[in-house]
């Protein structure tokens, strides 16, 4: 990590916080709900010690961050970044606390990550690596206490070392430990594609609302990874038109719209989206530029997606954004100083604590799973993902339409009142104050 990624994550943690007070405020939230969302409940920061193919022994810094537990046991995923810092897990820890509480999961928040280079490792190193995070957190982590997940960089692979490090430490079997895992070690059908349907949900529920026509809806998705390629492979299937798609390397733009399935296999065969071409019969007679990520953010789509990464849209660039709707899917990609600006530009945002909760919403289910023994069919993950997000998206509307607040404020609101109704059952300072009289 780089002393300027610990100062940029103690700034997103200081972001994430200062939304929190300022909606809390203008909501009139109880200022004990506020008070007990500034800091996290216990972060475990260690050092992991890693026996390196060359028979070397490397050391990496790692965190754990129970958030807030007030609605249930924490639940978030562990990051492999060489940008993670503590900030930046705090901040993602505070999210996810919003998040499991706007979708009504029984669930506070946690997050962890590790700093380092997931891709400079072999194999072998990165499942000592994985082991070591749970021989570091097994006391911090439980089915029952903390629930850790895949995030950037981590996969189901990952998570099934995990999984079973943790039953080998504890010589049990503890199959909710860790969601995100394989299928055949007690993951979900439809986990992998969850975020993304989720945030299609989530979209096309506010676009029928705004009376918006699919085939007249341009659509730009800003990261092609899971989260990216599903939303705009679903939105795609419903008849949007998704005009331009970008990964790291860069992006391309077709005013016609791709066919996201030819981009996909494209990607896979080639590991970059240049030279990108189609083979189905409608994308052979569409033409494309390419485009940076900049670019990108700046197209004058209907809809602009980032599934990246934070803090992609701030004080630079917000006000060169043309998109009348942003969908975050990924973590924190508008920074709080430009919530306002954009609110009074009349842009939409769908708030990451919404439009992204599918995978944890998954997540649970894959937890609700381990604990019953019986596993479900994709049908009934994706119905039931309906039947969650849906309601999260219309219990937010109403607020913005009967309260008047942006969808991030109301997002945050039901949350805070979510969270304010387990803190108050436990008694606040009103509660004992009176009773004591
Ligand atoms: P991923 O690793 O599968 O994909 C990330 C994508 O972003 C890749 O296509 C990568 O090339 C691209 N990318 C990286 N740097 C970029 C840049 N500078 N500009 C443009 N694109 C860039 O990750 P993911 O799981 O799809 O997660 C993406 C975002 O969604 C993250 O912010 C993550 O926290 C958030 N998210 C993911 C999930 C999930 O279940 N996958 C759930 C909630 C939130």
């Amino acid at each position: 990590m780089t002393e300027s990624s610990a100062g940029q994550g103690m700034r997103l943690f200081a972001d994430a916080v200062a939304r929190v007070e300022r909606i809390g405020e203008q909501a009139g939230v109880d200022g004990e709900v506020v008070d007990q969302l500034r800091r996290p409940r216990a972060t475990l920061t260690s050092s992991l010690e890693v026996r390196m193919d060359d028979g070397s022994t490397r050391y990496f810094t790692a965190h754990r961050c129970q958030y807030n537990s007030v609605l249930g046991p924490t639940k978030g995923g562990i990051r492999y970044h060489p940008e993670v810092s503590l900030g930046e897990v705090q901040a993602l820890a505070l999210w996810m606390t919003m998040k499991c509480a706007v979708v009504d999961l029984p669930f506070g928040g946690g997050k962890g990550g590790v700093e380092l280079d997931p891709k400079s490792l072999s194999h072998l190193e990165l499942e000592r690596l994985s082991r070591a995070y749970v021989r570091a957190n097994a006391d911090f982590i439980g089915p029952d206490t903390d629930i850790p997940a895949p995030d950037v960089y981590t996969n189901a692979r990952i998570m099934g070392w995990m999984a079973d490090e943790y039953e080998a430490i504890k010589r049990v079997r503890a199959p909710g430990v860790i969601t995100g895992k394989p299928l055949s070690m007690g993951g979900s059908e439809g986990r992998e594609e969850a975020t993304g349907r989720g945030a299609f949900i989530v979209i096309n529920e506010l676009a029928n609302l705004r009376g918006m026509d699919p085939r007249q809806t341009t659509v730009a998705v800003q990261g092609f990874g899971n989260a990216g390629y599903h939303v705009a492979l679903l939105l795609q299937g419903c008849g949007y038109r998704v005009v331009a798609v970008s990964d790291s390397k860069g992006g391309i733009f077709s005013g016609d719209g791709f066919d996201i399935e030819s981009i996909y296999r494209h990607k896979l065969a080639e590991k970059k989206l240049e030279g990108v071409y189609c083979d189905g019969a409608l994308c052979e007679l569409i033409d494309f530029e390419q485009i940076s990520n900049e670019e990108l953010l700046e197209l004058d789509v209907d809809i602009l997606v980032p599934a990246a990464l934070a803090g992609v849209i701030d004080t630079h660039n917000a006000a060169k954004v043309r998109a009348g709707i942003i969908a975050e899917v990924a973590n924190g990609p508008i920074s709080g100083e430009v919530d306002a600006e954009l609110h009074e530009r009349g842009v939409i945002v769908l708030p990451d604590v919404l439009t992204n909760a599918g995978g944890v919403t998954v997540s649970y289910f894959e937890w609700l799973q381990n604990r019953g023994g019986y596993p479900w069919s994709l049908e009934k993950v994706r119905a039931r993902l309906r039947d969650k997000m849906i309601p999260a998206f219309r219990s937010v509307h109403e607020l913005v339409e009967n309260e008047g607040m942006t969808y991030r404020a109301a997002a945050y609101v039901k949350a805070l009142r979510r969270i304010s109704e387990g803190i108050a059952a436990r008694g606040t300072r009103d509660y004992f104050s009176s009773t004591s009289e």
